[in-house]
Parts: C-alpha cells; sequence; structure tokens
C-alpha cells in the first residue's frame, strides 16, 4: 500500500481487506536505510513526529497533525503544556533525583493531590501502568498474608481486559495474545467473562484476595462495566472480605469526565492505580490505597529506585494543579458529549460505522471489520487516531480539545470512512 502525503484518495487507494500493515525493519529508524537496532516488538507506523504543541504533532517533514490519541493517554493537558514544562524546568535547574531513602517534600505533595482527588488515603509512586498494578497486587496479596493471617493471593480479572506487560499484569490481563510464548504464568490469577455474574461466583474461593477491573475496558474496545455488574462485585466483595482494585490507569486523570472513572459509579475501592496521564508525559504511575492497606506495605516490603523522585513528582504535582484549575474533568465531560453526539450526527449514514460508545473523552467508534486501513487514511488525511482491537477506532483527545478540532476530527473521519466503503463497494 502507497500512502500519500494528502487527499482522502489515499484512502480510497487502501486495501479494504484489513491487512496488517507492517512496515519495513529500516523504517522503524526512520532512514529507510539501514536496518533497525531495534527490536521489532513494535508494529509503527511509517512516521517520525519531531514536535508537539497543544493538540497538534509535527512531522519530520514538516507535515501538522491533529493528535486525537494523546500517546495513548497520556498527553492529556495537550503536548508540551506551559505550566507544567515551567515548573519542569524549574526542577531540573534545583534537583533531579534522589533516593527514596530521604524525605521527599514535592513526593508528599503529589500524594495530597492524589488522595485529595481519588478519596483514597495513601500513595506509592512507581514508573509506569504496569508497575503501579504490580504494587496493588503485591499490597493485596501481603494485605492477607501479613496483616490479617490469611493464606489469600488469588485475583480474579476479566476477559478482554489489560492491566500491563510485565509477567504477574500480564497473567492478569484477559486476553490471550499477550501471553502467548511467556510460559510459565504466575500462579494466582483467575479470569472470568465481564458481566457473567455466575462465573465470577464459582471463581470466589477461600484464596481469593482481590477482584480487579477497568471501569471502562480501553485496550479490549471501550467496553463500560454496567452499574448493574459494578453493584453485583461490589456485594461480593463485602461477602468474601475482598480487596476491590480499579485500574485507572487509562480511564483516570480526568479522561472519563471525572477525575477516576469509577467516581461515575458511586463506588470506593480499596485500590487504584493510575500512570498514563498522571504527568503530561513524563514517565510515572501510582497506586493509591484505602488506610487499612498501610501496614501492608510496611518499611523495607516494596520500592522503586526511580519511583516518585524530584523531576517526576514535579510533573505529577504541576500536571494535578493544572487541572483542578481548569476543572478539566468537568471539561473532557463537556466535550466528549460534544464529541459522541457530532460522531453520532456525522457518521450514521455511513453502514460501516456501527456504533460509537465511551465514557467522556475515551471515545470508541464500533465498525463491521477491520480499521487498520482506515487507521492509516486518517495519518494521509492529517488526523491521528489508534484502534482498540481489530474493529473499533479509539479516540483519545487530549483534555483541552475544543469544537473547532472536534469538528475537523469528525469530518476527516467521514471523508476516510466514507472513501473506505466507496473503495469497498468498487471491489466487491
Ligand atoms: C496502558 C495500560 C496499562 C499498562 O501501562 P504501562 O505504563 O504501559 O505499563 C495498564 N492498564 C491499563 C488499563 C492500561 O491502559
Amino acid at each position: 500500500m502507497t500512502i500519500t502525503p494528502s487527499g482522502v484518495q489515499a484512502a480510497a487507494s487502501a486495501q479494504p481487506q484489513g491487512k496488517e500493515v507492517q512496515p519495513a525493519a529500516g523504517a522503524a529508524a526512520g532512514t529507510g536505510e539501514a536496518p533497525s537496532a531495534l527490536f521489532p516488538n513494535y508494529s509503527r507506523y511509517p512516521l517520525a513526529l519531531v514536535k508537539g504543541h497543544g493538540s497538534w504533532l509535527w512531522d519530520d517533514k514538516g507535515n501538522r497533525y491533529l493528535d486525537f490519541m494523546s500517546g495513548i493517554a497520556v498527553t492529556n493537558l495537550g503536548h508540551a503544556p506551559e505550566k507544567v514544562k515551567e515548573k519542569l524546568k524549574n526542577q531540573l535547574d534545583q534537583l533531579w533525583h534522589v533516593s527514596n531513602l530521604y524525605q521527599l517534600p514535592l513526593q508528599e505533595q503529589a500524594a495530597q493531590l492524589l488522595t485529595k482527588h481519588s478519596g483514597l488515603d495513601a500513595a506509592f509512586f512507581c514508573n509506569s501502568g504496569a508497575e503501579a498494578n504490580e504494587a496493588a497486587i503485591k499490597l493485596a496479596r501481603r494485605y492477607f498474608q501479613k496483616v490479617k493471617g490469611e493464606e489469600r493471593y488469588e485475583i480474579i480479572t476479566f476477559k478482554q481486559s489489560f492491566h500491563g506487560r510485565t509477567l504477574a499484569t500480564l497473567t492478569a490481563t484477559g486476553q490471550d495474545k499477550v501471553k502467548e510464548g511467556f510460559l510459565p504464568l504466575p500462579e494466582g490469577f483467575k479470569t472470568v467473562p465481564l458481566h457473567d455474574e455466575e462465573a465470577l461466583k464459582a471463581a470466589i474461593g477461600p484464596n481469593t484476595a482481590a477482584i480487579m477491573l477497568e471501569m471502562v475496558q480501553a485496550e479490549g474496545g471501550i467496553y463500560a462495566v454496567t452499574p448493574e455488574f459494578v453493584q453485583t462485585i461490589t456485594g461480593l466483595c463485602q461477602e468474601h472480605g475482598l480487596l476491590l482494585i480499579i485500574d485507572e490507569v487509562q480511564t483516570g486523570m480526568g479522561r472519563t469526565g471525572r477525575w477516576f472513572a469509577h467516581q461515575h459509579y458511586g463506588i470506593q475501592p480499596d485500590i487504584i492505580t493510575v500512570a498514563k496521564g498522571i504527568a503530561s508525559g513524563f514517565p510515572a504511575g501510582a497506586m493509591l490505597g484505602k488506610a487499612y492497606l498501610r501496614e501492608a506495605f510496611s518499611a523495607g516490603s516494596h520500592g522503586s529506585t526511580f519511583g516518585g523522585t524530584p523531576l517526576a513528582t514535579s510533573a505529577i504535582v504541576a500536571t494535578l494543579e493544572v487541572m483542578e484549575e481548569d476543572r478539566l474533568p468537568d471539561r473532557a465531560a463537556e466535550m466528549g458529549i460534544y464529541l459522541k453526539e457530532q460522531l453520532e450526527q456525522k457518521l450514521s449514514r455511513l453502514s460501516f460505522v456501527k456504533e460509537v460508545r465511551g465514557l467522556g473523552l475515551l471515545v470508541g467508534i464500533e465498525c463491521a471489520g477491520p480499521v487498520g486501513d482506515l487507521v492509516l487514511a486518517g495519518q494521509a488525511n492529517k488526523l491521528l487516531f489508534i484502534t482498540a482491537g481489530p474493529n473499533v477506532i479509539r479516540l483519545l483527545p487530549n483534555l483541552y480539545v475544543t469544537h473547532e478540532e472536534v469538528d475537523q476530527a469528525v469530518e476527516t473521519l467521514y471523508n476516510v470512512i466514507s472513501a473506505y466503503e466507496a473503495q469497498s463497494q468498487e471491489d466487491v
């Protein structure tokens, strides 16, 4: 497939059969000549992005793109947000790193802000979503084994969930494709279908420690958990003394129109995990827990060299302060409604589009077939978005996205999907 730099013609030339696009190894290095010195574990698009500002990205040829994927829910404040940049720059002049063996006032401040907005009581800082989920799994096990003196360790998770790529978190993940070739997997995980009450009840046993879930399965295809099933889960947690762990790595930090997605459901989890949008692009993660879990992480029980160091926490604090000042969760709720309305209105004429769903600015467009070629056609038309599973387009604009930017993105989506439909017709 060839991708021309402009016009919807590129979409029409895409193969409607949704074949996998595997750029040549050399393309990954951006040279097109020498073989890449990188492992080929990412299937990379043939774009090298070199500059970002707000909702916009520029490639190495000077083309400008409207970013509707935000580094997969990371750059929630847009690219290079001014106040975060300032705070990070000041911190660069002061102090980059000291060990967690010392007092870290900025880390305390970041924890105060996160606990205030989540309703949880204590924070542990790390560097990624997987590491936050590892901490949650370890905290749950240690709470039962050290604090309660019970032999509980098992975590129940759900099919199609995504919790990370470390051995424990890929085992927790309810998708076989992330587990292939990585046997043996650690013990202590069970996965049941989402919204299957009987399977969930049957999975709970004397060794069960916790239930872990995403309020909206993001990687799994943008599926929100129903309030009824959440009720079932919280009921079972109470009945069996289980901890409830909510993975807010993608749904947290205002993305769904609340600070954290579980707040839409009026529930009080024991543990939540956060990463992606927590520091506007600086790598950071956090695990937040209720006060009674504190003693499970006694001194020396867990740690991370880079977790919550001055650079990271300056970016976290600045991100949270900006979110407070500009009431970004509310803005995400408002703009999410507008985005969904526009998509429903404008795309309803397209037979390839089956459903628009999501929460806040985490939006999925379910299509009648594979959408991989549409992602490429979008890029050719200067709009960046990604997929969530084979048939779902995933839109994750930053939380400052404007009405004009939404209009432009919806128009481009309409153009590329209709061109694709027309091409599919011709091919039949
Ligand atoms: C991205 C993601 C993770 C993994 O985060 P990393 O920072 O890549 O380790 C875990 N859970 C969810 C829900 C995610 O979306």
